[in-house]
């Protein structure tokens, strides 16, 4: 059983013009077993969020905490965090030149573990994990993220989600970019992850569409770097048919 807990949490962002405040006090507490959505209109904080859990250097915690298990979170390197159980997966994943999928994969999985996997049962749950994506084996010897579309992103990240096995993962968008065949399969191995290892799930996402197939008991609505609005699946319902009209005032830019 793990806990991310969430508090309070104040987020700016570097940008031209100094530190911009994006987050203003979120507040969340993400527990194996359960899948959470955050939602919202563009800009409202979302992925600013995940970056926030991710530690990229980009954003700075102003105020609030982050922690797993009781464990300040902020006090880790990525590295740590990675160790530590979370897995994040990011709206827009950098390439790692030079580096193949097998090879990345491997280096993940040792570092995460701390030790390198047993080699013949690792080849097996590569294999494995990639037949049950439905990717092409030769995939494998492709470099990360060099020229993939964005179905095949999404499977990479789900791949290493299967692999690693995290207790807690943060998906930012994973539906962008899918069409419905590739959703699904997608779905379906975050759901297999679930299963198996009773992985706590904060998924982030702008549309409803994949709450068809990965269903959340809990819906957060995120507008202008707060929690809005809280509710179960039929939250997500509602902002299906209404959208997100009436949390945004007339001057809310929303692209
Ligand atoms: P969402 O994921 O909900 O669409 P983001 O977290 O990406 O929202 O962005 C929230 C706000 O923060 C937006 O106004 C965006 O322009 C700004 N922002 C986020 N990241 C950066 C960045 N690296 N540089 C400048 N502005 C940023
Ligand atoms: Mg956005
Ligand atoms: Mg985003």
């Amino acid at each position: 059983m793990s806990v991310l807990e969430i508090r309070d949490l104040h987020v700016t962002v570097e940008t031209e013009a100094g530190a911009t405040p994006i987050l203003n006090g979120v507040t969340l507490t993400v527990r194996t077993g359960e899948t959470h959505a955050i939602m919202g209109p563009n800009g409202s904080g979302k992925s600013t969020l995940a970056y926030a859990i991710a530690g990229h250097p980009k954003y700075t915690v102003t105020s609030g905490s982050i922690s797993l298990d009781g464990e300040d979170v902020l006090e880790m390197s990525v590295d740590e965090r990675a160790r530590a159980g979370l897995f994040l997966a990011m709206q827009y994943p950098v390439e790692v030149p030079g580096i193949t999928v097998t090879n990345f994969l491997r280096t993940a999985k040792t570092a995460v573990a701390g030790e390198a996997p047993a080699i013949r049962s690792w080849t097996k749950d590569v294999k494995q994990a990639m037949a049950n994506l439905r990717m092409d084996p030769k995939f494998a010897q492709r470099n990360v993220n060099e020229g993939f579309s964005g179905g095949e992103k999404k499977r990479h990240e789900i791949l290493q989600l299967e692999l690693l096995k995290p207790a807690i993962a943060v998906l930012d968008e994973t539906d962008s970019g899918l069409d419905v065949d590739a959703l699904k399969i997608v779905s379906e191995g975050v759901n297999r992850a679930k299963g198996e290892t009773d992985l706590g799930v904060l998924l982030i996402t702008h549309y409803t569409r994949i709450l068809r197939y990965i269903q959340p008991e809990f819906v957060h609505v995120m507008v202008k770097g707060r929690i809005v609005e809280e509710g179960g699946p039929e939250l997500a319902d509602r902002l299906e048919e209404e959208g997100y009209d009436r949390f945004l005032d007339a001057d809310t830019p929303v692209d």
